[in-house]
């Protein structure tokens, strides 16, 4: 929906900047007790570049509409989405029905822009309002489903329920259980024939907040603050802005994203995003929080979702749903990365994990020995590595190749026996690695999540026994300095750090992604900003 198809009251509005590439409007829920605060965060919104505030009126305390609407309305900088939410709609009013539609009937009065008024009670009162609404007011009739979301036949039952109120904007908020439940709302929303807000609420409807820019949604929320939301999920005006570039998302913008669980932590959306935008490319990255990477992959299969990291705990299942394997993700069983064919459409799964650990870690052991080029200074080491999930893979075929001599630790030691045995390696448990020192200058590769945000006072091996290595590796990156590295440094060992193997397979996906050589320095400080 364009905004040309809703006449607007506020010339305030209008998309005076060139760049932006859709006519989604940002929308900045206000919650506050006091008018006074009100009005405090109206202007935070403003400067932070919200297109419109939704006053919430009732989180007031001693809400006087008579007073308080006429100060809220017209000292708003931005234009004015008036919502008196009741209990019975997930809100915070529960006093008589008859007041509050009376509070909204002033509002409609006073020249806010939008006043938003529950599906449930909408037929009651059009009639209430009929001729008196002035045209340049436009109600947003809403529905709130705080359980699960609907299939897309019951979505756009509900449209039309909508419309046929007589609504000039259809409010539709669902929540999701499930990534792939955002995919029914962007059906519903593409297909819409009216202005539609069509949002899917929770952690793993984020997606849908974002990807409304290029489905035509009317518009988004974003919060003033993180943390302080009028719904479940709400990324805040920042995000939208600075991390997604919501302005820049067009009809044919690509989607890529890292498919994860948990995903939270992902430093990649933030690197992706900007080097996107720094070189021009039509293309957005999402933190993808799935718990089937089979039902996501089936359900976004349209030509638009081109491009994935995987990680954490997906790399296995993720190479199960390609079409094709190159031969290294094949040997190491996980994929980092995947890319959807432009020309066929067909999956392709790599392992570039593998290319940015192993160039780190022997970046570091040249810098500290003087190995000549050609030959790798891993040849003949003995190089222990802890995990055998995706990254002990990666490490390990890494290290295989390079001629070391591998040992694989892990917490369940099957997996460590069935990846050293491909390998030619010996395996054993964490546990047994404590005492476990045949020589000394041995190299280490931590590919466990031990150690990892938010526990980052665990380690997977005790200080004492570091003294052994000559250098050590973390695959982990938040934080960048992890307490194995700390006490690896106390011991005297060179380290590497996670953010090297992310920086070197971030360029080598980079490329994939887009074609383009890597903006090597953004990357670098992007990632630097964000750790
Ligand atoms: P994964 O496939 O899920 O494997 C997780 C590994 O950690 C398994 O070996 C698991 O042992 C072990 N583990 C988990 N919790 C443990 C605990 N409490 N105690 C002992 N061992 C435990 O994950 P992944 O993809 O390999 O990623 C592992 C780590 O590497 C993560 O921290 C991830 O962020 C990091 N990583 C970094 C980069 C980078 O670019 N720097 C790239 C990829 C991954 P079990 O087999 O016993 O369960």
């Amino acid at each position: 929906m364009t905004l040309g198809s809703v006449p607007l009251a506020s010339t305030n509005l209008q998309i005076v900047d060139g760049a932006r590439r859709n006519s989604t409007l940002i929308c900045a829920p206000v919650i506050a007790e006091s008018v006074d605060q009100m009005l405090t965060q109206m202007k935070k919104a403003q400067e932070l570049g919200a297109d419109l505030v939704e006053i919430r009126v009732d989180f007031l305390k001693n809400f006087s509409p008579r007073q308080n609407l006429e100060v809220l309305i017209k000292q708003s900088p931005l234009p004015t989405l008036i919502t008196y939410r009741p209990k019975w709609e997930g809100g915070e009013y529960d006093g008589q029905e008859s007041k509050r539609q009376e509070a909204l009937r002033l509002a409609i009065e006073l020249g806010s822009d939008f006043v938003d008024v529950e599906l449930k009670v909408a037929q009651g009162f059009f009639s209430s309002i009929q001729g008196k609404k002035p045209e340049k007011v436009k109600i947003i009739v809403s529905s709130h489903n705080y359980e699960s979301t609907p299939s897309i036949e019951e979505i756009g039952e509900l449209v039309a329920r909508i419309q046929a109120t007589g609504a000039d904007i259809v409010k539709i908020a669902t929540t999701a259980l499930d990534i792939t439940d955002n995919a029914r709302m962007f059906h519903v929303l593409v297909h819409s024939q009216v202005p539609m807000i069509g949002l899917v609420m929770g952690e793993r409807g984020l997606m849908s907040r974002i990807l409304t820019a290029k489905y035509g949604g009317f518009l988004t929320f974003g919060s003033i603050e993180a943390g302080i939301v009028s719904a479940p999920g709400q990324p805040t005006i920042k995000d939208l802005l600075d991390l997604y570039n919501l302005r820049l998302i067009g009809s044919d913008t690509k989607i890529h994203g890292v498919i994860g669980n948990p995903i939270g932590h992902s430093k990649s959306p933030h690197l992706y995003n900007a080097a996107f935008k720094s070189v021009g490319f039509n293309g957005i990255y999402l933190p993808l929080l799935v718990d089937n990477v089979a039902n996501y992959i089936s359900t976004y299969s349209s030509p638009d979702f081109v491009g994935y990291s995987y990680t954490i705990p997906h790399k296995e299942d993720g190479l199960k749903c390609c079409d094709e394997v190159d031969p290294i993700a094949q040997a190491i069983g996980a994929i980092s990365c995947m890319i959807r064919r432009p020309t066929d459409g067909k999956l392709m799964g790599y392992n570039v994990d593998y290319l940015g650990a192993i160039g780190a870690i022997e970046e570091a052991l040249r810098g500290s020995n003087g190995t000549p080029p050609s030959v790798s200074p891993l040849a003949g080491k003995l190089f222990v590595v802890m995990g055998a999930g995706g990254a002990g893979k990666a490490l390990a075929y890494g290290g295989y190749e390079k001629g070391a001599r591998v040992v694989v630790a892990n917490r369940t030691y099957e997996k460590a026996k069935e990846l050293a045995s491909k390998v030619g390696g010996q395996a054993m448990t964490l546990a047994e690695l404590k005492d476990f020192h045949p020589e000394e200058g041995m190299i280490l590769a931590n590919t466990t999540s031990v150690g990892m945000k938010p526990r980052i006072e665990d380690t997977p091996l005790p200080k004492e026994a570091l003294k052994h290595y000559s250098l050590v590796f973390d695959a982990i990156y938040t934080p960048k300095l992890t307490r194995l590295l700390r006490e690896a440094q106390e011991c005297g060992a060179t380290i590497v750090y996670g953010t090297e193997m992310f920086i070197n397979q971030a360029f080598v996906q980079f490329e994939r992604f887009t074609g383009l050589p890597a903006p090597k320095q953004l990357i670098r400080d992007v990632l630097a900003r964000n750790t």
